[in-house]
């Protein structure tokens, strides 16, 4: 169910990144409008926020930014919370530098709150969301749009171009390009809207959380994941992701194009996934940064080609599918070809446990996985590696498909992403070969040449195959369920 946008929104240039999920009135005689924030956390150039100011000015109302951070989500980690609440401390300092309260709450045995946005909704006006395709920021917005007895406004952050205005049913990566290349520039500026109003003081349906509190002993504390600790190389928080930015200008940019598929340099890619997944970078201020940087064309057009040319599709295609993690969006003809050798020998099996440890047979493989296991991140010629292996190392298609995204969603700081179900898709379907192989089928398989061949490759490989990783539980089962 959808409805209209109000005034504030329906007249707004960056309206088609808005869209009703309910046509519930505005509500009267109410203290703010409330601006729930899920994974784009940052307090600049952030379409969500500047949504809820444009709405709270219209109607005179303050803006109330909260961010809930649960002890129950899926792959809920030492790794993820402690990334989520970096961010999310430094998403309320600069909403306070912004003029607007942004107010927090962790979800623990000791300080439940239950239903805290319908809470906290009871005094809105209007509640303004992200629209995000995929995991947990999905399934809570659809429910709460649902439930909730006020209008709700889902509003794109996550791209530059917001996908509505490329029209529905484009089919392919080629088709998609023709569309979005000639769109980017009109999306490629925007300023912070500026609120009205003084920043909202009053009364509150719970006791907020300090977001400066001491970060390492609430985690220690929660019922979660403690094998998966923080990742030392994409540490939390706005600073580093604009350091990462910085870094990807000065020292990575100038050879991007050349460097960025050698998995064996230190400067070859940007590592900016992590956090634009969580939203702490928008791609909006990357490409500013990118175009207004002294590198070449070639390096600044890959960049884009990857940032938006690839990013994009993902999600333009996440958004139209019903469940973007789900098997059955791999392409028809690649599922068919892997059932038909479903039942084919394989010698390369491994268990679970090994794969999740990178303690398989296969040194390669073992050298993706502990850059996941290390890092919390993966560079982006293993990925495609690794993904296309796991296809020979599980009994069958559909537990291929599920390892993949169980590993790559519960290790990776960038995973639970349009980017990660639409690119094991793509690694298990693509363009049909012509030969025929065992457990394969049409599907096309994938040698590590490409990382081998490098200076010091096999090196390199040996070395990150044996990198000192976390001991990581191991599930009594893989939770397929989620994926098949
Ligand atoms: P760079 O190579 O520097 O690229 C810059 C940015 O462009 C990235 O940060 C990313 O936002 C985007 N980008 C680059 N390559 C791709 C791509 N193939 N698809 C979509 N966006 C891209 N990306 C995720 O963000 N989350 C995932 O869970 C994820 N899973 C993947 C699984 C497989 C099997 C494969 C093959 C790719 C996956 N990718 C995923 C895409 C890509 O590998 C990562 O985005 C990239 O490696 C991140 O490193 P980087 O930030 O240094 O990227």
């Amino acid at each position: 169910m959808s409805g209209a946008l109000p005034p504030g929104l329906g007249d707004w240039h960056e309206c088609p990144r808005v869209r009703a999920m309910n046509d519930r009135p505005i509500a009267t005689g109410v203290l703010y409008v409330l601006c729930w924030l899920q994974q784009a956390l940052r307090a600049t150039d952030n379409p969500v926020i500047d949504a809820a100011v444009r709405l709270g000015n219209a109607l005179g109302l303050p803006v109330l930014v909260y961010h809930g951070v649960r002890e129950d989500y899926p792959y809920a980690s030492d790794r993820l919370h402690h990334f989520i609440l970096g961010a999310s401390r430094d998403l309320a300092a600069g909403c306070r530098t912004r003029g607007f309260a942004c107010v927090q709450h962790i979800d623990r045995a000791d300080h439940r709150e239950k239903g805290l946005v319908y809470r906290l909704g009871a005094d809105a006006a209007a509640l303004v969301l992200e629209d995000q395709p995929t995991f947990v920021a999905r399934w809570q917005a659809e429910r709460v749009a649902e439930r909730i007895a006020i209008p709700t406004y889902a509003v794109n952050a996550a791209c530059l171009v917001p996908p509505a205005v490329l029209g529905d049913g484009i089919g392919g990566r080629s088709g998609f390009l023709r569309r979005h290349e000639p769109a980017r520039a009109a999306w490629a500026d925007g300023e912070d809207v500026q609120t009205d109003l003084p920043a909202y003081d009053g009364a509150l349906p719970f006791v907020p959380d300090d977001p400066d509190g001491d970060i390492e002993a609430l985690v220690a504390g929660l019922d979660i994941d403690h094998s998966l600790p923080p990742s030392a190389a994409f540490p939390a928080g706005r600073a580093a992701g604009e350091a990462r930015l910085h870094r990807l200008i000065r020292d990575v940019l100038p050879g991007y194009a050349t460097t960025r598929n050698d998995a064996t340099q230190r400067e070859g890619a940007s590592g900016l996934s992590p956090y634009l997944h969580f939203g702490v970078l928008g791609p909006r201020e990357a490409m500013r940064a990118v175009t207004s940087s002294p590198a070449g064309a070639r390096h600044k057009t890959k960049f884009a080609d990857e940032l938006l040319g690839w990013r994009e599709w993902f999600h333009y295609q996440a958004r139209a599918l019903v469940a973007p993690e789900r098997y059955d969006r791999v392409a028809g003809w690649a599922r068919a070809t892997l059932a038909e050798h479903a039942g084919d020998p394989r010698p390369h099996l491994e268990r679970l446990s090994a794969m999740l440890r990178g303690e398989t047979r296969d040194e390669t493989w073992n050298a993706c996985q502990r850059q996941f296991l290390r890092f919390g991140w993966m560079h982006n010629n293993l990925r495609m590696y690794w993904a296309k292996r796991i296809l020979a190392m599980t009994p069958d298609p559909e537990t291929a498909w599920a390892t993949a995204c169980y590993l790559n969603d519960r290790l990776s700081l960038d995973g639970r992403d349009p980017s990660t179900y639409g690119n094991i898709a793509a690694m298990f379907g693509g363009a049909p070969g012509d030969t025929d192989r065992p457990v394969y089928g049409r599907v096309a398989t994938r040698g590590d040449g490409s990382t081998r061949a490098r200076d010091g490759g096999d090196a390199w490989l040996a070395k990150a195959a044996s990198r000192d990783v976390p001991a990581v539980t191991v599930p009594s089962e893989l939770p397929r369920e989620r994926y098949v």
